[in-house]
């Protein structure tokens, strides 16, 4: 199976990671400017310096919490600096520390109203979601519920929202413009791209209407025009971030701006999508059955060796 398929696929740690979650953190590195990732190599948690207080995009799963604090201090910021938190969807993957970080900062949160409501109007599929994905999982009420093509907008950044369901009913999408050595770049993150949920059995289990199926295609048509330069995922493995990262390192100029991604990505989801649609028993048990997490990351593990990282 491809690469390309299995970033779709099964993603989640591993029996390792779930004992030891600081496994995989890595250090904070910067994207562009004043754009950051401080998430660990399985949830996204990407941070903006607006020059008038932080917005952190996504938040890791609650074991994740250590991680995402540590990335923020190494960055030189405390929590008190950040002032927004926008949460992508109502998964735990991406809201899991949203409590533990209000309860120590004043930061504002926001999610979408459509996914917000779904997530009340169903506790027991949102407890069942908090409780596969690790210890100390809570759910929480966003101050502000957003509406689609809502801007948030912080010191010298105007993120749109933009509502992409099918991964959730109501997961957005971000786009915002940023500044970088004097070009101003168009910086989008995809909000749901994991299909894995969304075969007929699957929408049926967790009570969602089929028409999500097609709902999935029509959201990658609604955002295939962004003229995205920086793509960034709210799964690292979505834009092979940490490689990306690595490359930095190694020297090479900007490895995050790539105009062309974008519709790469989004003509690999829709193409892997199309065909999990009519996957066989076995195909499914494949890509679904078995963490792909290491098989994935295995050239970010050679490449950190050969870097002596
Ligand atoms: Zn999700």
């Amino acid at each position: 199976m491809s690469i390309r398929s299995i970033r779709f696929g099964n993603m989640f740690m591993g029996e390792e990671g779930d004992k030891h979650p600081y496994l995989i953190d890595r250090d904070p590195y910067k994207i562009i400017d004043n754009l950051y990732y401080v998430g660990n190599m399985w949830c996204a948690s990407h941070l903006i310096d607006t020059g008038d207080g932080l917005i952190l995009l996504d938040v890791p799963a609650a074991s994740g919490y250590p991680g995402l604090l540590i990335n923020i201090m190494k960055l030189g910021y405390t929590v008190d600096d950040i002032k927004y938190i926008v949460i992508s969807h109502a998964h735990t993957d991406h809201y899991g520390c949203v409590q533990a970080l209000v309860s120590r900062c004043h930061a504002k949160t926001f999610m979408g109203r459509v996914d917000t409501e779904d997530m009340l109007a169903n506790p027991e599929r949102t407890a069942r979601l908090d409780a596969g994905l690790g210890p100390y999982n809570e759910p929480f009420v966003p101050d502000v519920q957003l509406e689609d093509g809502d801007i948030v907008e912080l010191g010298n950044i105007k993120m749109r929202c933009v509502l992409t369901p099918g991964h959730t009913v109501g997961v957005m999408s971000h786009f915002w413009d940023m500044e970088h050595e004097g070009k101003t770049y168009h910086v989008g993150i995809y909000g749901g791209s994991g299909y894995g949920s969304l075969s007929t059995e699957g929408l049926k289990k967790f009570g969602l209407p089929l028409t999500m199926q097609k709902v999935f295609v029509e959201s990658i048509e609604k955002v295939w025009d962004e003229p995205v330069d920086v793509m960034l995922g709210n799964h690292p493995f979505h834009s092979d971030e940490f490689q990306k990262s690595l490359r930095a390192k190694k020297g090479e100029k900007d490895p995050f701006i790539d105009p062309t991604e974008w519709h790469r990505y989004l003509t690999e989801l829709r193409e892997g999508f199309e065909e999990f649609l009519n996957y066989t028993p076995e195909q499914g048990a494949e890509l679904f059955g078995k963490t792909h997490f290491d098989e994935y990351y295995a050239d970010f593990y050679a490449m950190e060796k050969e870097l002596g990282m």
